[in-house]
């Protein structure tokens, strides 16, 4: 049998490791257990030397102030890089400028920028505030005008489904790298070929931001192809195959789990991708052995080394 590519092999030395950058995305927690599960996995990941900690803005602002003390949290407690998620749906952009502002004087120096869903949820056509952002372009625009925070924002390797189509969300793509995005984050997806169609497209579009993919750990698959469909993220038949008969056995499916994202990031790795968001649900495990499989290791336990 033939020997494995050299890039296979250097994915697991140190060399490897130090090229690889990841980020963690976090939820504001609503009740005081979600709170100390929540930084119990900024503390494990955390210690993984990330280069940044993203925390979203629950639909429709209604995590305004949650986001706000959790990233306050972050930067008064923890040397991590906060990025706070902000959305303009449902608001006037005064009060957005508000919320950057805030966020700037709290010391945030990153925003990921995005429309949001409709306050009906996905399905529901979208209408932007009479007198707020009409899109994510828009809000990246109305931030900068304010400050010059690294701004990244979101795509969609399968389309967002309102999109009419592929080229419509690469134009939106490129209206916001044009305003001044400088990244973007994708949409979680299963099927790597999706993400790299995605890429010759955005690169064939004039854009050349670094388009980071977004990882999903499958923790629960029946809510994971819940979330799937409502978001335009396709769930091919070998994905559910594999969590078949799992139900009521989650620890066999937090092991089948760890293995189908860590396959996924593998292959990823071994075709160049350096750079990688995990979608945390809050929650250490599966997303501290992924990134143990890519060679990274606690900060403390390296220094000792
Ligand atoms: C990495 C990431 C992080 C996210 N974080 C959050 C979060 O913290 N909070 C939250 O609420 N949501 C979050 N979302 C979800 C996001 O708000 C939704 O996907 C939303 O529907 C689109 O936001 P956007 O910034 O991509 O919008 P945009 O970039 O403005 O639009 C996305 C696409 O939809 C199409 N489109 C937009 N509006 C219309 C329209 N009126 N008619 C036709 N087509 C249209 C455009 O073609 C465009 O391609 C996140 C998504 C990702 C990928």
């Amino acid at each position: 049998m033939a020997e494995q590519p050299p890039l296979r092999a250097s994915r697991f030395t140190a060399a490897g490791a130090r090229r690889i950058r990841v980020s963690f995305e976090f939820f504001p927690p609503k009740t005081a257990d979600m709170e100390k599960t929540l930084w119990e996995a900024i503390g494990r990941l955390g210690s993984l030397n990330p280069a940044f900690v993203s925390v979203t803005y629950g639909a429709g602002g209604s995590t305004r102030e949650r986001t706000h003390t959790t990233v306050k949290r972050i930067l008064a407690e923890t040397t991590l890089v906060p990025a706070a998620h902000l959305t303009c749906v449902a608001a006037a952009s005064d009060e957005i400028n508000q919320v950057v502002r805030d966020y700037c004087e709290a010391g945030v120096r990153h925003i990921v920028a995005l429309r949001g869903d409709p306050p009906g949820g996905v399905g529901e056509r979208y209408a932007p505030h009479p007198r707020g952002y009409r899109n994510a372009a828009d809000l990246v625009a109305g931030i900068r005008r304010i400050t010059d925070v690294e701004i990244s924002v979101a795509a969609y390797p399968e389309k967002h489904p309102e999109s009419p189509t592929v080229e419509a969300d690469l134009d939106m793509l490129k209206a916001k790298v044009d305003a001044g995005a400088v990244r973007a984050i994708t949409q979680f997806f299963f099927d790597n070929e999706h993400y790299f169609r995605y890429l010759d497209r955005v690169l064939a579009h004039g854009v050349s931001i670094p388009i980071v993919p977004g990882i999903l750990p499958v923790l629960n698959f029946k809510q994971t192809r819940g979330f799937a469909e409502r978001c335009g993220a396709s769930v091919p038949k070998w994905l559910a195959d594999r969590f078949d008969g799992l139900d009521q056995d989650p620890a066999t499916r937090k092991l089948i789990a760890a293995a189908v994202a860590a396959e996924q990031v593998l292959d990823l790795v071994d075709r160049g991708v350096r750079e990688f968001h995990f979608y945390t649900m809050n929650r250490a495990d599966l997303v501290f052995a992924i990134c143990h499989l890519l060679g990274l290791r606690p900060q403390a336990n390296r220094e000792a080394a």
